[in-house]
């Protein structure tokens, strides 16, 4: 069971942790429940995704003011600089480097994958090797690149044999990502893996079922799919990646 950190702007008892989060919250929780009953067939109300769509976007202004003020110091060369020493967790002790991100500052979309691999550890960049390779490719077939958006992790260092963090692992660096989305403020999350998927949206279901469809996370909209690492091993999924990317593409206009 995946234990999403407490300092996750929901909360583990989703509550808000302050005025503009609980606004957040409310806009999430309406655009859960419009969903919800779209699922069932409802017909008496607009549940369009125009009208959906309508509600992110009214979360957004929330979310953008929220930031202003917090933005202050939160440059993203500088929040990279002080992670890069981190010790916040047993993590750093193996690692050789801290995988921070890497890309446009400014991207309208980000990617968070769930954790760096022995590689990336090695060289200190995310996606590197043939992930790397696959993953270039994936964003070129959306017509971006690595400098238009944004790559990090859920955790910023390498974990043991690449068993998955601990409660309090994930804890301690989602400080990190947190402090990154405020800086970059990005349209748009592709999350590729389910731990990452999971904790972003918090949700203890399977990438399979979670995979295909937005969700809100701080009025911004976060699409899961599976990890490039998957799709090395299980070809068969890259149907359904792409599947996932046409609708981010569509989504975002591109
Ligand atoms: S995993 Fe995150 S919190 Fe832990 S040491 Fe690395 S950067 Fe710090």
């Amino acid at each position: 069971m995946t234990q999403f950190p407490t300092n996750h702007p929901m909360g583990n008892d989703r509550q808000p942790i302050h005025d503009d989060n609980h606004a957040l919250s409310i806009f999430d929780d309406i655009t859960k429940c419009l969903t919800f009953f779209k699922s069932c067939g409802a017909r008496q109300i607009d549940i369009s995704d125009q009208s959906l769509q309508l509600i992110n976007d009214w979360a957004k202004p929330i979310f953008l003011r929220s930031k202003k003020n917090k933005l202050q110091n939160k440059d993203l060369s500088d929040i990279q600089q002080r992670a890069l020493s981190c010790t916040n967790c047993n993590l750093s002790a193996n690692r050789k480097n801290v995988v921070f991100g890497e890309g446009s500052p400014h991207g309208r979309l980000m990617f968070i994958a769930d954790t760096p691999n022995q590689e990336e550890d090695a060289f200190g960049q995310p996606f590197v090797g043939v992930e790397g390779d696959l993953f270039n490719r994936i964003i070129q077939s959306i017509r971006q690149t690595r400098n238009s958006v944004y790559l990090t992790h859920i955790i910023k260092c390498v974990t043991p044999n690449g068993h998955a963090p601990s409660a309090d692992e994930i804890q301690a660096c989602f400080q990190w990502l947190m402090l990154q989305i405020e800086s970059i403020q990005p349209e748009y999350i592709c999350t590729l893996g389910e731990l990452a998927s999971q904790i972003m949206i918090q949700s203890s279901d399977p990438i399979d079922r979670l995979r295909g469809r937005f969700y809100s996370f701080q009025g911004i909209q976060v699409l899961p799919t599976y990890h490039p690492a998957l799709l090395l091993r299980h070809k068969e999924k890259k149907r359904d990646v792409w599947e996932d990317l046409k609708l981010l593409m569509k989504t975002m206009d591109i």
